[in-house]
């Protein structure tokens, strides 16, 4: 899951209007922007199988800090009390609504991953396996996002044109994103692999920065 992921991002102003939306972004990629690093680390392990799933070749067969169920709920209470602590605003709400926008990433990761989620580091896997129908899962994706959406239009208003017309723009951007992703060729490096895919999640909560820019809540 990859665009996917930012439906409960764009939701998340429903919960928490203080918390900025680029914020939210960064909260529910932020497993995946710890596991690009790990990986181009060696610290946590992928491979390439050709044809393991309809959607992508990676067999993300060691990711128990990252993508543990244990390590997923560790990551959410972390970042959830980071919020609580550094943040003038709505301290409580924002940090659960943060948590809980952390923990959606495991949640939709479950849903499109083969078994490679582990329910306790070194035990049983889970994952439901919608990668091996990518039409299925790209559907998936794109309701979820679209939701989410849904979602941040009621709760904000634009500032001026820009904000009237920007989030859509964004949206067709994340559209294109997950187009290069799934057609790009598949690496052999995953040192560069693993910091390229956190750069670029660290770009698209840049990008979430405008919305916070050119809109404000209702
Ligand atoms: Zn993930």
């Amino acid at each position: 899951m990859f665009i996917g992921h930012y439906g409960p991002a764009l939701a998340g102003k429903t919960i928490a209007r203080a918390v900025p939306l680029w914020v939210f972004f960064l909260a529910v990629q932020f497993v995946d922007v710890l596991w690009g690093i790990f990986v181009a680390n060696g610290i946590e392990h992928v491979r390439i199988v050709p044809g393991f799933t309809d959607a992508n070749p990676l067999d993300l067969y060691d990711m128990p800090i990252t993508h543990s169920l244990p390590g997923a709920l560790g990551w959410s209470v972390l970042a959830g009390l980071v919020w609580a602590l550094v943040s003038p605003k709505q301290k409580r709400i924002g940090g659960i609504a943060i948590a809980l926008a952390v923990f959606s990433h495991w949640i939709l990761d479950l849903i499109v991953h083969v078994p490679d989620l582990e329910l306790w580091p070194g035990g049983l896997r889970v994952g439901f396996g919608l990668w091996n129908n990518y039409p299925v899962a790209l559907a998936v994706e794109f309701g979820v996002l679209l939701a989410g959406f849904g979602l941040y239009l009621r709760v904000t208003e634009a500032k001026g044109l820009v904000g009237r017309f920007w989030p859509w723009v964004f949206m067709a951007l994340l559209a294109l994103a997950e187009y290069a992703n799934h057609t790009a060729p598949v690496p052999d490096d995953f040192t560069t692999a693993g910091y390229m895919g956190t750069i670029t999640f660290l770009i698209i909560a840049a990008l979430a920065a405008i919305c916070d820019l050119t809109r404000r809540t209702r």
